[in-house]
């Protein structure tokens, strides 16, 4: 396990490390104990077990349920993505980013690739971005907390979302020889938020001091992020509080691993 997390700490900075030594740890406490049923029996036993459950909410890994946290590459793909996107109101288009290795020998694309273009809060998105399906559910519910956080905080809606990209074959930029999972089209940055009215609020200067907001805004960007991780939207949380390099926008994305960057590194 020591050697493991040493190596961990190569790979990600010790904070990222100790999130999955954590993980890590509490799948393997969880071995030995006997699996209980948790799901009642589907009504239509007829019914093909991989088709999905109208409605059912498509969620990050939990905090405590990834077994699977060291496994980096393009997300598995998921049963009937398209008809599921359908289903939570997005409007898209169909896409694609094969799967493949580039020059420096790194695995980039997505089995599954949309061009996201609304959701059920919608949001307008700058460049319409092209990412891999879980991202793409998974904004979806994002534009929900936006929408919710934007009334309480600011009382009004937010119409546009700049962001800063989404697929990018390469290397992580903190963490050289990890593989990003902007790779996998798997992640998106978003730097600002425009309110209906024209306003605009950038996640650059407007963040705030982690748990201590004194402005609207702060209130309005540490409540987004705050429920991104803590209602398993998305897997990974950085935000200006985690590091420099994130100063001016939230990385999200849906890796196996989870990161909760809403506090310092
Ligand atoms: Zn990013």
């Amino acid at each position: 396990m020591l050697k493991a997390m040493a190596t961990l700490e190569v790979w990600f900075g010790p904070a990222i490390a100790a999130a999955l030594a954590a993980t890590s740890a509490s799948s393997q406490s969880r071995e030995g104990a006997s699996a209980a049923p948790t799901e009642a029996a589907a009504p239509d036993s007829e019914a093909n077990p991989e088709d999905h459950a109208p409605g059912e909410v498509f969620r990050a890994p939990s905090f405590d349920d990834v077994a699977d946290d060291l496994i980096v590459g393009p997300p598995e793909p998921i049963e009937a993505c398209e008809q599921r996107l359908e289903d939570a109101g997005v409007t898209f288009a169909s896409s694609r980013i094969p799967v493949h290795e580039n020059k420096s020998g790194i695995t980039c694309g997505a089995p599954q690739a949309v061009r996201y273009v609304s959701g059920p809060g919608k949001i307008r998105w700058s460049g319409k971005p092209k990412v891999a399906c879980p991202v793409a559910m998974a904004l979806s519910r994002f534009e929900v907390v936006v929408q919710e956080e934007a009334e309480r905080h600011l009382g009004r809606a937010v119409k546009k979302i700049r962001h800063m990209g989404t697929y990018n074959c390469r290397e992580m930029a903190a963490y050289p020889g990890w593989v990003s999972e902007h790779s996998y089209a798997n992640a998106i940055d978003i730097r600002s938020f425009t309110l209906a009215g024209g306003k605009e609020i950038p996640v650059l200067g407007n963040y705030g001091e982690p748990g201590a907001p004194k402005t609207r805004a702060e209130r309005f960007l540490q409540a987004v992020a705050r429920r991104t991780v803590d209602e398993d939207v998305f897997s990974v949380v950085l935000t200006p509080a985690f590091d420099r390099l994130h100063r001016n926008h939230f990385h999200l994305d849906m890796a196996r691993y989870r990161v909760d960057g809403t506090v310092p590194d």
